[in-house]
């Protein structure tokens, strides 16, 4: 299992720690089950709440799983009352950060199985191709789908990644059924060499 601890909240691109050799990243629209997924993959129970405390929403939350290896939990995204100026420095920080940063081994995207592929996460998932790094979509509370609609899901959001062109795949997952939690934490130790 995953044992993590918080690290650093960075609002900045130049206040990325340096020490870092390996990092996953976290992005997901608000509400699609996120901090719930880095708490249940990485064991502390309200570990990515931190995440949420004002003034650390917009930024970028490092949790350290071993040494200089960090999973990166990124602001939520296309929260209806998130005036423009800050969907810009969402783009500017975290566009920064998925674009240039070094460390950074592939990117787990959170989706709501009931309605995963938004155009926010599209935009996202386009935009992060050209890093040519993996992506992970992890589609959470597939507890509230049956068992031919989880099926149905995820044999479509595989299909999309492919239509995509992105390297990587998807599972189902759920915080609260532990559905895809031990799959998950797999692929997350092979990015991180743990
Ligand atoms: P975030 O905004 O993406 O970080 O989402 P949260 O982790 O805070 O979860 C948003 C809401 O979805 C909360 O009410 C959670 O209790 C709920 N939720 C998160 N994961 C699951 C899950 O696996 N199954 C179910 N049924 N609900 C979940």
């Amino acid at each position: 299992m995953l044992n993590a601890s918080f690290f650093i909240t960075v609002a900045h691109i130049a206040d990325l720690p340096t020490e870092s050799l390996a990092e996953v990243a976290f992005a997901g629209r608000s509400n699609a089950g996120k901090s719930s997924a880095i708490n249940t993959l990485a064991l502390h129970k309200r570990l990515a709440f931190v995440s949420k405390t004002p003034g650390r929403t917009q930024h970028l939350n490092f949790f350290r799983v071993a040494d200089q290896r960090f999973l990166v939990d990124l602001p939520g995204y296309g929260f209806a009352r998130a005036p423009l100026e800050q969907q810009r420095g969402w783009q500017s920080l975290i566009g920064g950060y998925l674009a240039s940063r070094a460390p950074l081994r592939g990117l787990v995207l959170i989706m709501d199985a009931r309605h995963p592929f938004t155009d926010l996460d599209v935009q996202l998932l386009e935009w992060f191709r050209a890093t040519g790094k993996p992506v992970l979509v992890l589609l959470s509370k597939s507890d509230k789908l049956n068992r031919s609609e989880c099926t149905l899901t995820l044999r479509k959001a595989r299909a999309t990644l492919q239509e995509l062109g992105l390297e990587g795949t998807a599972q189902l997952f759920s915080s609260t059924k532990r559905v895809g939690v031990e799959e998950a934490e797999a692929q997350l130790r092979i990015w991180l060499d743990m």
